[in-house]
Order: C-alpha cells, then sequence, then structure tokens
C-alpha cells in the first residue's frame, strides 16, 4: 500500500505532496509510540464476531487488551443477537523456551482445546511477532489440526513489527476471511428450487446490498443507515462486524457492496468484484450532511433511484437544518482539531464545519490515494481548510502537545488514546466514536450538534486538569517546530505560526 505515515504542514501542501508522489518517503527521525500494532488492531474487528474464538499465539501480553472487552463486547454482540455468547479468546503465552523450541505444540493444543471447550463455528489464530521471528509453520500445523476440528480454523497474519501502517489490519484481516469462510456448504449448483421460487430469491438478490460495517461504528449508526437504505426500499445485510462467520458464505448473494470506509475495505470489495462480479460502492463515510448525501446518491445512481433519493434527500436536510439552528447559533467560529483515521477526519471536518465550526488542524494515522481524494474535496467545500494545519502519524503526542502550545482549538476531536493529552493541556475533548453514540447519517450530525455544543458549555473540567498536571516535555522542545523530526516529506515544514488563521 503506498501510504504516507509522516507529515506535518497545510492541507493545500499535504493535496500537492500527495500528486507528487514524493509524501510517501517520509519518515521521523524520532517518534513516540502511543497506539496499537497490526494484531490489535486485528483483534478490534475480530473480538465483535459471534460463535468464535480467538487465539492469539504469541507472548502473553499480545492482545492483553482484550481483557477490557470482555464485557462490553458480549453487550454488543447481544444488541444484535440475543443468543451471543460474547468474546473468548486465549492466548498461547509462548515463553523464553519456546523461543528456543518452537511454539507449535502450544498452538496445535490451544486449538483443539478451543474446539473440545467451546465447539465455536470458527476460531481465528492470530499470529504475532515472535512465532513469526523464530519462524513457526503457523499455516502447516493449522492446516494438520484443521482435519481433528469441526470449527473453521482461521489463520491471520498479523504481526505487529511488519508494518508502520496499522490499518494493513483490515487487509490482514480480510485475506483470512476471504481464503477460509466463503465456501458455500451447499453449492448453487447442488441446489434445485422451483421456478417462481428462483424468480423470487433473484429478484430479492438484485434489491440486496451489503452494509460494510466497521467495529467503530455503533448499533445506533447501523438502525440509521439501515433506515436510509429502506428508504430506496432495498434489503440490507450487515457484516464483517458482529457477524456470524456462516455469514460470508453468502457474500455474494448480493447485488451491491457499500461501504462506509474506503482504508477499511478496499481489499475485501475490490476481491469481492474480481472473483464474484459483484459491484460496490467505496467513495466516502456517511459522517456529516454533504458526504452522507454524496453516500446515498451513489448507492440510488447504482439502482436507477436518483429521483426518490433526491426527494428523500431534500426532506432529510430541511427538517435537520430546522433541528440545527439553535446549535449553530453556539458553535460559530469555534475552533476544532481532529485526530483519527484520514476518512472519518475527513468527512468529520466537514460536519464541524456545516455546523459553524473552524478546521484548525486535522491528523490522520495515515494518508493514501482514498485520503487524498476526500482531501481535495474538503478543500472545495471548507474554505478555512486552505489554512489548516494536516499531520500525519499515529501516536507522536509530543508532535501535538507542541502545536496546542501554539495554537490551541477549542475542541478536540480524537480517540482515547490521544484524548488524555489533549485535556491535560486543557482543551474540551470530543471522542470521534463510541460504541453507544450516532455519528452517521442524518441523525448523526443532530447527536453530534447536540453533545458538542453541550462539551462547549462547560470547559472548566479540562481547564482544572490542566493546571494540576503537566506533559512530560521540557520548555526547549515547545520553543521548535513541531514536526521538525520528519524527513523528505515532500513539503516545507512549518510551524502554522506565519499563516494559521485565528492566532
Ligand atoms: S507489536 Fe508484536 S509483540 Fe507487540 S503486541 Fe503487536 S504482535 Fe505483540
Amino acid at each position: 500500500m503506498a501510504a504516507c505515515q509522516a507529515f506535518g504542514g497545510f492541507c493545500p501542501e499535504l493535496s500537492r505532496a500527495a500528486k507528487k508522489g514524493c509524501l510517501f518517503q517520509a519518515k521521523r527521525t524520532f517518534a513516540q509510540a502511543q497506539q496499537g500494532c497490526q494484531l490489535t488492531l486485528s483483534l478490534a474487528i475480530l473480538m465483535t464476531m459471534r460463535d468464535v474464538v480467538l487465539i492469539v499465539h504469541g507472548p502473553v501480553g499480545c492482545g492483553g487488551s482484550l481483557v477490557g472487552q470482555t464485557g462490553v463486547t458480549k453487550n454488543f454482540q447481544k444488541l444484535r443477537d440475543e443468543q451471543a455468547t460474547g468474546l473468548r479468546w486465549m492466548n498461547t503465552n509462548l515463553d523464553e523456551t519456546d523461543v528456543i523450541k518452537g511454539g507449535e505444540e502450544k498452538l496445535r493444543s490451544a486449538v483443539l482445546h478451543a474446539e473440545k471447550e467451546f465447539r465455536p463455528a470458527a476460531i481465528f489464530v492470530l499470529n504475532s511477532c515472535v512465532p513469526s521471528l523464530i519462524g513457526d509453520d503457523v499455516d502447516s500445523i493449522l492446516d494438520e489440526v484443521q482435519k481433528q476440528v469441526a470449527a473453521k480454523i482461521v489463520p491471520i497474519h498479523c504481526e505487529g513489527f511488519r508494518t508502520k501502517i496499522q490499518a494493513t489490519a483490515y487487509d490482514a484481516v480480510y485475506h483470512g476471511i476471504l481464503r477460509n469462510l466463503m465456501e458455500k456448504k451447499y453449492p448453487e449448483a447442488d441446489l434445485i428450487r422451483a421456478e417462481e421460487e428462483e424468480l423470487m430469491r433473484q429478484y430479492r438478490l438484485s434489491r440486496t446490498v451489503n452494509l460494510i460495517n466497521v467495529s467503530s461504528m455503533s448499533r445506533i449508526d447501523e438502525v440509521e443507515l439501515v433506515r436510509l437504505l429502506k428508504a430506496l426500499d432495498l434489503n440490507v445485510r450487515i457484516l464483517p462486524c458482529y457477524a456470524h462467520p456462516d455469514d460470508f458464505e453468502t457474500v455474494d448473494e448480493t447485488a451491491l457492496n457499500v461501504s462506509i470506509c474506503s482504508t477499511h475495505d478496499d481489499y475485501f470489495v475490490e476481491h469481492v468484484k474480481t472473483k464474484y462480479g459483484i459491484p460496490f460502492v467505496l467513495r466516502t463515510i456517511p459522517i456529516g450532511i454533504a458526504n452522507t448525501n454524496k453516500w446515498v446518491m451513489d448507492i440510488a445512481k447504482f439502482f436507477g433511484l436518483e429521483e426518490r433519493a433526491r426527494k428523500f434527500i431534500d426532506a432529510e436536510v430541511a427538517e435537520l437544518n430546522g433541528a440545527l439552528a439553535s446549535y449553530r447559533e453556539a458553535l460559530k467560529g469555534k475552533r476544532a482539531f481532529l485526530t483519527g483515521g484520514e476518512i472519518r477526519i475527513l468527512a468529520t471536518a466537514e460536519l464541524l464545519h456545516s455546523l459553524g465550526m473552524e478546521i484548525m488542524g486535522l491528523k490522520g494515522y495515515h494518508f493514501d490515494r482514498f485520503g487524498a481524494r476526500l482531501l481535495d474535496e474538503v478543500l472545495e467545500e471548507v474554505p478555512e481548510s486552505e489554512r489548516a494545519i494536516f499531520s500525519i502519524g499515529s501516536g507522536q503526542p509530543f508532535e501535538q502537545a507542541n502545536l496546542f502550545s501554539k495554537h490551541k482549538p477549542d475542541l478536540y476531536v480524537g480517540h482515547t488514546s490521544g484524548n488524555g493529552s489533549a485535556a491535560r493541556q486543557g482543551i474540551p475533548v470530543f471522542p470521534l466514536f463510541g460504541q453507544q453514540y450516532n455519528y452517521m447519517g442524518y441523525l448523526g450530525v443532530f447527536e453530534v450538534a447536540k453533545r458538542v455544543t453541550r462539551i462547549l458549555k462547560n470547559t472548566r473540567f479540562n481547564e482544572n486538569i490542566s493546571r494540576h498536571v503537566k506533559l512530560p516535555y521540557t520548555s526547549d522542545w515547545y520553543r521548535q517546530e513541531p514536526f521538525s523530526y520528519i524527513d523528505d516529506q515532500g513539503a516545507s515544514k512549518t510551524t502554522g505560526e506565519e499563516e494559521h488563521h485565528g492566532d
């Protein structure tokens, strides 16, 4: 994947540098890790799946973050299926002796134990750094042990050391699913249907879409997106998150794959198109009015339903604008800084702009062709983005602290990993997503407006925190440029001091 992981400059500079193609060589000469690896993000997707066991093949620390997820995952699974069993996971607990002797025997016995203890529909085996470095032949072991278990075994090669781009976890997970869960138990050729039944089935499939969800969307988001698709009279099936392994057998029984995040889904939808001829929509995420409109219209165009979609959109937007009036008044001119996945923050920037806020800056975990396309749309639709800072890289709280010491936003929008640092600088925080909140579709715009207004009404809590805690950086660092440790980024370095608005 041609993806940039280090940049600091203004949005137009990023757009130009991406087009020149020189962006992707950039690197940091000093870096601070703060987030997870490819394995931890793979777990974030797979822990949602129903009736499975996850086996992390590695030292006991790999996947340890799952300890805090057990209860909530069960609750969120039950929102989709009352019978859901919740999160079941094991670790092969490799130690120093295994590094010498190999961990293959522990892996074999873990799979057999998972089968005997839980009888799951599938067993996902996530390979971590250690077995990969010591040369455990994971695929051969799993092929061999598959003959002894009824569950489908799915190897996921997501060793953390292989990449600095955490989002490659999506490809690793989809690769495992595509290779191991797509085979039908009952091939179409073996099924005999009456002519009328077959015609009904074909009609239903011609109006069915796969809504490809992500682990960072809530059940309320799903309900809202289903509402939008039902307005076009479409049948909706949701996967891969919170799906059952058997659901993947019928992935080809649809007219269209509908993605809500190109970073997440490009590998999957392109493979399904190549293998089964199923087309896909992969343009934007339905966050904010403009992007929700585009998302709905792209799907409507495929089914020839533009007129119906236009009427629906007009009615929704008119009602929403009426409901947003008082929030727009309260949020006017407030400056926001957003961090997260490139697609999500760019769409959220448009959302906040439509509420009257100004976008002071964005920080994406990485940047690739999908982000470049969306950034150009944001540069057109959000005028102040011409002067907004764009930083790229996961972690790097030292750069963020430096930047905020020079330009303090009124609101920080981000993930739990970065929210703490922003709060310690006294900045009010709005989480970029949460499993109990609605962000997507038209209802999501209203919810975001309501919650941001409430947060900005009283900002004393984080101001008090900043008076009593200190970030661990010296005054010398705050005198330097925030992106001075980034080399070869194909654009001029900047503090944002010279041109940035509002300072
Ligand atoms: S980077 Fe490697 S060792 Fe660390 S948690 Fe990820 S897979 Fe495990």
